[in-house]
C-alpha cells in the first residue's frame, strides 16, 4: 500500500514514521520499518496502526542512516504481525517492502521450499527477499533485478541490504514509485506527497524500471538491464 525509503546521514527512523504517517490517508491494516544498525539489519513491524508500531519500537529507537518502511493493505495472508513487511531472507541481511501483487508467488514458494527455505509469513513478497538474498550477483542492483526476472505480477518495491547499505533499490511494474532527491541525502516513496519538505526534487519511475538510490545521486537502469536518464521535478509544498 505504502512506501517510504531513506538513505542519507540523518536518523532514517523518525523519517520513516513522518512518512508512513503521511499515507495513512490511503488507509492499510499494518506497518512495519527496517533500518540497518551496525552492519545488521532491525525490522520492527505490526499489525494495526503506526503508532501501535511506535509502541513496539525500543525506547533508544533504531540508529542508523539507511531504512525503508510499509503500510500494508492485505492481499495475501491475512493482517498480522508476521504478514506485516519488511519481509526478510533467512539470515535478515535483505529487507523487502512491497505494494502489489506478485502472481507467480505460489509456485516460487513451492520451489523456494522445495529447496529448503522456510517461509515465516504467508505473504507473495517473502518469495522476493529470500530469491534476492540467493542471487550470486555483486551488486544489489544486479541481484535484485535478476529477481524480479522470475517475477510476474503489479508491483512497486523498495530494498535494502545490511551487507551493502549504500542504496536502496526501488522498482516499479504497475505500482507507483517515486526517487526524492534532498541535500546529501535520498528517498523513495510510493507518493510523492509522503516527502513533502523533505526531497526538493522528485523523479518518477515508469513502469519496468528500477532504480539504485544513493546517498548522493541515483541511477535507473530498464529491468531489461539498459541505462536511462531520468528528469526530476520540483516538489511543490511544504508541511
Ligand atoms: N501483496 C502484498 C501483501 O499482501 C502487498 C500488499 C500491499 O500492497 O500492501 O503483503
Amino acid at each position: 500500500c505504502g512506501i517510504v525509503g531513506y538513505v542519507g546521514d540523518r536518523q532514517a527512523l523518525p523519517l520513516l514514521l513522518e512518512g508512513l504517517r503521511r499515507l495513512e490517508y490511503r488507509g492499510y491494516d499494518s506497518a512495519g520499518v527496517a533500518v540497518i544498525v551496525d552492519g545488521a539489519l532491525a525490522v520492527a513491524k505490526r499489525k494495526g496502526k503506526v503508532r501501535e508500531l511506535e509502541g513496539v519500537l525500543p525506547a533508544s529507537g533504531l540508529s542508523g542512516v539507511v531504512g525503508i518502511a510499509h503500510t500494508r493493505w492485505a492481499t495475501h495472508g491475512e493482517p498480522s504481525d508476521a504478514n506485516a513487511h519488511p519481509h526478510t531472507d533467512a539470515t535478515g541481511r535483505i529487507g523487502v517492502v512491497h505494494n502489489g501483487i506478485i502472481e507467480n508467488a505460489a509456485e516460487l514458494r513451492r520451489r523456494l521450499a522445495a529447496d529448503g527455505v522456510v517461509f515465516r509469513s504467508e505473504t507473495d513478497t517473502e518469495v522476493l527477499a529470500h530469491l534476492i538474498a540467493r542471487r550470486p550477483e555483486n551488486s544489489l542492483v544486479e541481484a535484485v533485478r535478476a529477481a524480479l526476472g522470475q517475477v510476474k505480477g503489479a508491483y512497486g518495491i523498495a530494498v535494502i541490504d545490511a551487507a551493502r547499505p549504500e542504496a536502496i533499490i526501488a522498482a516499479r511494474n504497475g505500482g507507483p514509485v517515486v526517487v526524492g532527491v534532498g541535500d546529501g541525502e535520498m528517498f523513495v516513496a510510493s507518493d510523492a506527497s509522503a516527502l513533502m519538505g523533505h526531497a526538493r526534487h522528485v523523479a518518477h519511475l515508469d513502469d519496468g524500471e528500477i532504480a539504485e538510490v544513493r546517498a548522493d545521486g541515483f541511477s535507473v537502469l530498464t529491468l531489461e538491464g539498459a541505462e536511462t536518464t531520468k528528469a526530476t521535478q520540483a516538489l511543490e509544498g511544504e508541511v
